[in-house]
């Protein structure tokens, strides 16, 4: 692993040829030690970083046009002549403004930029300057033209290798470093340095993906030369851009391919196939499984009857059963004579979980206890002696003071916390239990195969018969009557309703409405009815009696914030409406919409929306509105979230993405990750490709070696 801080390592004299991928970026000709700071703070250490450290835009300066040739309206990038550069105050506001002209042989061009005052100092009568905006006519005298708040970008006479007649590579700036400035650098870096670019993957997987070399695709992706078309390369979709997309996305499921192949060997218990537990249980449901169900827990029993590790990802629409899946397979290692954990994200889930499962195999005569960090209680005798079979918590499970006395399965229901690392930690801990990942809602295909592409996955992809559709609508403020007409209309037929309030306290900053206030407002609106109140600051034996009034029917309207979002169960419960609506996520407005429809009564679903809100949050409404399929939900999630959002890399373990989009570049996702599977399937030590295999450590940067102990 390269070390950045031991300078004797990299050090080279100037006169040295030594220079390899990890020289400190200091050591780069036309850096010295504060640029080489600011470089750091960009996340650029060593020369292969810089050659990384890739454009975010490009702009087509091959010919620039004439001043007179730009047309209002359009965006257009000149180059001109300064000719005065003033900073004038409006009267009445007084606001500074600075104003700038510039010309060429054919005409003027004047901009604008306010409130920064500063400006004038960069530019002197004469200086060459290249300003890039949107084109203005001058209002008031009909002519000429204007820019409000253009880029600009200082010209020098020897400019106009890298700066203009080309496509220039637009790059992210910092405070002390100008995309310019960052372009000169990256310029003469390519130049002397992308020899050391070497290309390390197979013939065979270039032939067939049709890929440009490495080093090529490095240079072109920086300064195209070959490849001229600025919207392809703003798109990604050049060839320069289609190898480095490949690559990130190769090395990243070579190292899941490594990891997945690594975690199938691993010895584990072999659990018989004994039914009787499980039948009994099954027999105590009000309902036969779906057979979807049935498939998927098919294919656990298979699992844990192998004498390997499970390391398999359930995920499912909301209400497909996912609890009764775990629970069975819970119980067939409790029928083992093994304990089960399950591992939820929050306090207040594992507590849902807990009276949920306690509630379900009461019958059965089994053990089941909670832990959790908040909880004073803490049943750690009865986990370490056996005595409970079942144990619901937090990640406290996983805490060094937890000893388990036999441990074979452990179920976490997370979303997207659990990275590759947390599993590892899992194993380390000297277990080595079969483990089984759920998720709340559905995850995107994509998604699947990047964040969760090492582990063996099962879709429960059918809800039990009987739901309806949930018809969802947006409400705004000035539609409240409407609202609480329909909320009246469904309390009058005998039916139950969710209000759910995002916030526990009111937040000055945000004004957002209180569940807790909002129970009082309802209590004037509707003062015939029971309403009660649950929130995540209440004590949870308070909170736990609200909802066992609810579920029983002698509450009528259940105020809550998002604590109800799982495990909670009432079939008679059919209008959810959700306070302040744009401030929840996609997924998680789904999550809580299926808690209604599921008495097999209409159901509605009532986002009441406060404008001004954004266009993400106009877009996560509409998608409610649209689509009922979580499966579409998740895909639009994806979508509006951005994939950067989802992947949380650093807490995930996974190798970033830097130019790779996984909704952008779908096909080359999927793609990359065949030819690396294949390529592990058929060389798994990789010792035919050794450049390949270091790379691949470099990338993952050594936590495949770390997740093999
Ligand atoms: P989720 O997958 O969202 O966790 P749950 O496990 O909470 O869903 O199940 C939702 C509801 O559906 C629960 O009331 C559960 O008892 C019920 N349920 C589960 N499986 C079936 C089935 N096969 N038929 C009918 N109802 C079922
Ligand atoms: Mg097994």
């Amino acid at each position: 692993m390269k070390n950045n801080n031991d300078p004797a390592r990299t050090k080279i004299s100037d006169y040295s040829p030594q220079i390899s991928r990890d020289t400190h970026v200091q050591y780069v000709k036309g850096v010295g030690p504060a640029r080489a700071n600011l470089l750091n703070r960009m996340g650029i250490e060593t020369i292969e970083d810089i050659l990384y450290y890739f454009p975010w835009r490009y702009e087509d300066r091959k010919d620039l046009n004439k001043i007179s040739s730009m047309k209002p309206g359009n965006h257009e990038t000149v180059l001109g002549q300064v000719v005065s550069a003033d900073i004038i105050t409006t009267p009445r506001k007084r606001m500074k403004i600075f104003e700038l002209t510039v010309s060429d042989e054919t005409g003027f061009l004047k901009s604008r930029w306010f409130n920064q005052p500063y400006l004038k100092k960069y530019f002197q009568k004469g200086q060459k300057v290249i300003l890039r905006g949107t084109v203005k006519g001058n209002p008031y005298t009909g002519s000429g033209l204007e820019m409000e708040n253009p880029d600009f970008e200082l010209f020098g006479s020897e400019d106009t290798l890298i700066h203009t007649s080309r496509i220039v590579p637009v790059y992210k700036a910092t405070e002390g470093l100008s995309p310019k400035q960052i372009r000169t650098l990256m310029f003469n870096t390519i130049k002397a340095y992308s020899f050391i670019v070497e290309d390390y993957l197979p013939e065979e997987v270039l032939k067939r993906n049709n890929l440009k070399p490495l080093g090529w695709a490095v240079k072109e992706a920086h300064f195209p030369e070959e490849f001229i078309d600025v919207s392809a390369l703003n798109r990604g979709a050049d060839p320069a851009h289609r190898r480095l997309v490949f690559d990130e996305f190769f090395l990243l499921e070579l190292g899941l391919a490594v990891l997945k192949k690594r975690e199938n060997a691993e010895k584990g218990i072999s659990f018989s196939a004994k039914d009787g537990l499980v039948n009994k249980f099954l027999n105590s449901l009000p309902f036969k499984l779906t057979n979807a169900q049935k498939r998927v827990l098919d294919e656990i029993k298979a699992d844990m009857q192998r004498p390997f590790q499970m390391n398999r990802l359930v995920h499912g629409d909301v209400g497909c059963g996912k609890t009764v899946v775990a629970l069975v397979s819970m119980l067939i290692a409790v029928e083992n004579g093994y304990q089960a954990c399950l591992m939820a994200p929050t306090e207040l889930l594992a507590e849902q979980h807990f009276i949920n499962i306690h509630r379900m195999v009461e019958d059965l005569g089994l053990k089941v206890v909670l832990l959790t960090s908040g909880r004073k209680d803490k049943p750690v005798d009865d986990i370490s002696g056996g005595g409970a079979q079942i144990v619901i918590g937090t990640h406290a499970l996983i805490q060094e003071t937890v000893q388990f006395k036999k441990l074979g399965l452990a179920i976490i229901d997370e979303q997207h916390r659990f990275g590759v690392v947390q599993r590892a930690a899992l194993r380390r801990k000297g277990f080595n239990p079969d483990i089984l990942i759920m998720t709340a809602t559905p995850i995107p295909r994509t998604l699947a195969m990047t964040l969760y592409g090492d582990l063996d996955i099962a879709v429960i992809d059918e809800l039990p018969a009987g739901r309806k559709p949930i018809i969802t609508k947006i409400f705004f403020p000035s539609q409240k009557d409407r609202v609480y007409s329909l909320i009246r209309r469904e309390l009058s037929l005998g039916r139950q309703v969710y209000i759910v309030y995002p916030l526990i306290e009111e937040s000055e900053k945000l004004d957002l409405k209180s569940a807790i206030e909002g129970a009082e407002a309802l209590r004037k609106i509707f003062p015939d009815m029971k309403i009660g109140l649950v929130h995540g600051k209440m004590h949870h034996d308070d909170r736990e009696s609200v909802m066992a009034m609810f579920k029983s029917g002698d509450i009528a309207m259940l105020v809550a914030t998002t604590v109800i979002e799982v495990g909670i169960d009432v079939p008679n419960a059919s209008l959810m409406l959700v306070v302040h609506s744009e401030r929840f996520g996609l997924a998680q407005l789904h999550q809580l919409r299926g808690r209604i429809g599921r008495g097999g009564y209409d159901s509605h679903c009532l986002l009441l929306a406060y404008p001004p809100f954004s266009e993400d949050a106009g877009r996560r409404l509409k998608a409610m509105e649209t689509t009922g399929d979580g499966f579409r939900i998740a895909e639009e999630d994806l979508a509006i979230r951005g994939p950067g959002d989802f992947f949380g890399t650093r807490q995930s373990g996974l190798p970033d993405l830097k130019i790779a989009n996984i909704v952008r570049d779908i096909g080359a996702l999927e793609r990359a990750r065949k030819e690396a599977f294949d390529l592990i399937e058929t060389n798994p030590e990789l010792d035919r490709y050794p450049l390949l295999k270091e790379m691949l450590q470099r990338k993952w940067m050594g936590r495949l070696e770390l997740i093999k102990s």
